[in-house]
C-alpha cells in the first residue's frame, strides 16, 4: 500500500470536490478539488525540473495558500520539504542551504537576489519566486502542467520533511521526519482531538513550523473541512472569526492577547468546541482567566519538532492547568534520571517518547543522533518534567535551562511559578549568570502588570520578590538579582529567549 502522506490526505478528502479547504482573509476560497490540482501541476513540475525522489525542496515563503500546496506538491513528488521562517537571514539562508542542498529554492521577491546567490554558493540548481500574494515564477512555471499526477509511491520509512530546529539553544539541527511519523501523528491528534464533519478550524499561526504546519493543516486535510487560513494572528481577526469557528490552536501568547481586548468573551465563542494551546507553557493565569472569560477550558498539550505532538490533555475528563496533560495514544513518555533510570512520579527528571511520530534522527549529524536516543529507543527530548501519579506530565524546563548555582540544581520553572503567583507580576524568567563564586547566579527577569485602574498599587519591587521567596524556598534558589522589564523576548512561536536574556544580563 502506498505510505505517501499525499495518499493519505487524499484517501480523507471530502467526495464533494467542491468542498471548501482554505477561506482566505479577502473571501477567496481554495476547495480540496483546487488543491489536488494545484499540487499535481507543482508536482509536474518538480518531476520536469530534474528533481528526483528524496530531493530537498526548501521554502522560505510566507504564508500563502500556494506555500501550502508546494509542501503538498513535494511531498507527492516523493522530494522532502524544508521550510524555513521568513525571518532568516543571510548567514542563517546560508547555513540551511550548504547543509541541506536542496535541489530547489523558493524564496519571496525581497530575497531573490540573496536566494540566488546563496543558491549558486551552495550549488542549488533552482531558485524560484513565490510572492507574498501567491504569484511569482514557481507559480508561472508550474501553470502549463498537468492537473493530474499520479502521488509516488513511498513507504513508511521515505523521508518527507526536514525541518530545523528553531534552536533557542545551540546550532539548529535539521530533524528527518517520515512519511510514516507525519501520518502517526495526523492520525492520532485527529482522532484525540475529536474532529467531525462539522468542524472549521481558525488558522493563524505561521506554516513554517511542526504547530501550523504539521498540527493544524494535518488534522484539517485529515477531516477534509474547511480552515479560515489567515496571513497572521491578529487578535481583531480572531474575534471576528472564531463565532464561524468551532477549532482554534494558538502558541500562549495568543490567548493572553486575546484576553487583552475588551470584547472577548463567551459571546463571540458560541460555536467554538475547542482551544488549543502549545509550543510554549500556559501560565495558569492565562489558564484561568481564559476560562472565565470565555467559558472554554484551554487544552494544553506538549510536542515538538523532532516527533509533532507527544502529549495532550483530554478531550473527554479534565483538563488540568500547569500540565500537558496525558501520553497520546501511541507514544511512550517516561521519565528518567541521569542514568536513565525510571523515576517515580512527582519526581523531576528528564522526558523520554518513543513511538511511530518520533523522527529518524538529524539530517547529516548520525552522532548527534546517536547521543540523543537510547539503545531502546527512545528520544532524549531535553525536556524536564515530573509525571502524577495519575500520569498528567507537567514540564520543567529544558535541561540545558537548568540553573547550577554552587554545585546545587536549580529548575527555573519552580522559582517563576512562584514570582508569576505574586500580586503586581505578570511573568517571569529565571536564568542563571556566570557568579565567581557560584558558578552562576540565580536571576530573575520580571514583567510587572500593568495596573488596571486609578489606585490600584500593583507595586512590586526587587525587595519584595525575595522576601516572598524566601519564605518559600531554600536560600540557594533565591534570585541574586531581580530585573524588571516590560516584556520578555520571545521567538516566532512564544517561546522565551532566555539567550537573549543571559547576554543582556550577563554583561552587567
Ligand atoms: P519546537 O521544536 O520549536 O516545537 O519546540 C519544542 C519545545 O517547545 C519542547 O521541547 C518544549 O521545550 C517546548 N514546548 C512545547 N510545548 C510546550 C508546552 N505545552 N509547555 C511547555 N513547553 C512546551
Amino acid at each position: 500500500m502506498n505510505k505517501n502522506l499525499y495518499a493519505l490526505f487524499a484517501s480523507r478528502f471530502p467526495k464533494d470536490k467542491a468542498a471548501a479547504c482554505m477561506i482566505l482573509a479577502d473571501g477567496r476560497v481554495w476547495t480540496y478539488g483546487d488543491i489536488d490540482r494545484a499540487s499535481a501541476r507543482m508536482a509536474n513540475l518538480l518531476v520536469a525540473l530534474g528533481l528526483q525522489r528524496g530531493d530537498r525542496v526548501a521554502a522560505q515563503v510566507e504564508k500563502t495558500p500556494e506555500a501550502l500546496v508546494l509542501y503538498l506538491a513535494t511531498i507527492r513528488a516523493g522530494m522532502v520539504f524544508l521550510p524555513l521562517n521568513p525571518a532568516y537571514q543571510r548567514n542563517e539562508i546560508e547555513y540551511f542551504l550548504g547543509d541541506a542542498k536542496p535541489g530547489l529554492f523558493v524564496c519571496r521577491t525581497q530575497s531573490l537576489a540573496l536566494g540566488n546567490e546563496l543558491a549558486k554558493a551552495a550549488g542549488v540548481a533552482h531558485v524560484l519566486e513565490l510572492t507574498d500574494s501567491g504569484t511569482g515564477s514557481l507559480i508561472d512555471a508550474a501553470a502549463p502542467y498537468s492537473d493530474d499526477f499520479e502521488t509516488l509511491k513511498r513507504k513508511r520509512h521515505d523521508l518527507a520533511a526536514i525541518l530545523y530546529t528553531s534552536g533557542t539553544t545551540g546550532r539548529s539541527k535539521g530533524a528527518m521526519l517520515t512519511h510514516g511519523n507525519l501520518a502517526a501523528n495526523a492520525k492520532t491528534l485527529h482522532a484525540y482531538w475529536h474532529f467531525g464533519p462539522d468542524d472549521v478550524l481558525l488558522h493563524m499561526l505561521p506554516i513554517f513550523h511542526v504547530h501550523g504546519l504539521f498540527v493544524a493543516c494535518h488534522c484539517v486535510l485529515m477531516n477534509g473541512t474547511a480552515m479560515f487560513f489567515e496571513p497572521k494572528f491578529d487578535p481583531a481577526r480572531a474575534l471576528k472569526l472564531l463565532p464561524e469557528s468551532t477549532v482554534f490552536m494558538g502558541v500562549p501568547t495568543y490567548y493572553v492577547r486575546l484576553l487583552q481586548s475588551a470584547e472577548f468573551g463567551g459571546a463571540c465563542c458560541s460555536q467554538m468546541r475547542l482551544f488549543i494551546s502549545g509550543s510554549a507553557p500556559l501560565l495558569q493565569e492565562t489558564f484561568d482567566e481564559f476560562k472565565q472569560r470565555s467559558g472554554h477550558t484551554i487544552l494544553e498539550r506538549y510536542g515538538m519538532t523532532e516527533g509533532g505532538m507527544f502529549t495532550s490533555n483530554p478531550y473527554i475528563g479534565e483538563r488540568r492547568g500547569g500540565t500537558v496533560g496525558l501520553p497520546l495514544p501511541g507514544t511512550e513518555v517516561r521519565i528518567v534520571d541521569d542514568d536513565a533510570v525510571l523515576l517515580k512520579h512527582d519526581v523531576v527528571g528528564n522526558i523520554q517518547v518513543r513511538g511511530d511520530n518520533v523522527f529518524v534522527g538529524y539530517w547529516q549529524m548520525p552522532e548527534k543522533t546517536k547521543e540523543e536516543f537510547t539503545a531502546n529507543g527512545f528520544f532524549k527530548t531535553g525536556d524536564m518534567g515530573r509525571m502524577s501519579k495519575d500520569g498528567y506530565i507537567s514540564i520543567i524546563g529544558r535541561s540545558k535551562d537548568l540553573v547550577i548555582t554552587g554545585g546545587l540544581n536549580v529548575y527555573p520553572k519552580e522559582i517563576e511559578e512562584l514570582i508569576d503567583a505574586m500580586p503586581g507580576v505578570l511573568e517571569s524568567a529565571v536564568i542563571g549568570l556566570p557568579h565567581p563564586d557560584f558558578g552562576e547566579a540565580v536571576t530573575a527577569v520580571v514583567v510587572r502588570k500593568t495596573p488596571v485602574g486609578a489606585g490600584d498599587t500593583l507595586s512590586v519591587s526587587e525587595s519584595t520578590i525575595v522576601e516572598v521567596l524566601k519564605a518559600q524556598l531554600a536560600n540557594f534558589k533565591i534570585p541574586k538579582r531581580v530585573h524588571f522589564v516590560t516584556e520578555l523576548p520571545r521567538n516566532a512561536m512564544g517561546k522565551v529567549q532566555k539567550n537573549i536574556l543571559r547576554q543582556t544580563y550577563g554583561a552587567n
